[in-house]
């Protein structure tokens, strides 16, 4: 997966690489569903949603230009493992999941492999998650219509943005980076599909 999904299609951040090696992603799909954990695809997590193609996952993370001892927060945690793929790169991860059932699974998963570092929320991630704000990243794993206000005002000085943006089908995959004087910048990365997010903040 790492050379040929993730390598030979452009990621070229080491520490990304490395926590792709790292983090066994067929803990994080239906057992039912092991052999295929590594396929080239989103695969479905129940509830209608999906964990996303790791290649995906790559160029989400390398775009949040992580350092060590980051604070990030994820929205959509769906299965955990982009949580977990965060978690490595990342100081600390406090990811967000409006579905009870995946954010209680997530949990139990990051726990089973043991990643301590990542605090699964249950709630609507369009609010971002005030109590451990302010985020170095905030990485929106759903797509919207346009980008919830409060993940800006949750978002320091110097921090970068990454958001799936368009319609229920296709949207593009915006990185937004936030300059000392609050200034953001905005640039696209490429067409995507994800499942919608649905939050206070969204027209979905
Ligand atoms: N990052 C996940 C992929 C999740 S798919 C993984 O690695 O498995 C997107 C997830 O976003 C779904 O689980 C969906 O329930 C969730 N979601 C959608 N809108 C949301 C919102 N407003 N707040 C929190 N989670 C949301």
């Amino acid at each position: 997966m790492v050379a040929q999904q993730l390598r030979a299609r452009g990621i070229t951040d080491e520490r990304v690489l490395a926590a792709f090696s790292e983090v066994p992603r067929e803990a994080f799909v239906d057992p039912a569903m092991a052999a295929a954990a590594y396929a080239d695809a989103p695969l479905p997590i129940g509830m209608g949603q999906t964990i996303s193609q790791p290649f995906v996952v790559a160029l989400m993370v390398e775009a949040l230009r992580l350092r060590p001892d980051d604070r990030v927060l994820e929205v959509g945690a769906g299965s955990g493992y982009a949580a977990a793929i965060l978690s490595r790169v990342a100081g600390h991860v406090t990811a967000v999941e409006r579905h009870l059932a995946l954010a209680e699974g997530a949990r139990d998963r990051l726990a089973a492999v043991g990643l301590d570092n990542v605090d699964v929320r249950h709630g609507d991630g369009t609010l971002g998650w005030p109590d451990a704000a302010p985020f170095d990243a905030v990485l929106v794993s759903a797509g919207g219509t346009h980008v919830p206000p409060a993940l800006l005002d949750q978002l320091a000085a110097g921090g970068r943005l990454v958001i799936p943006v368009g319609g229920p089908e296709h949207q593009e995959l915006l990185q937004l980076v936030r300059a000392s004087d609050g200034t953001l910048r905005e640039e696209r990365l490429g067409r995507v599909s994800f499942v919608p997010l649905v939050g206070e903040q969204t027209a979905r």
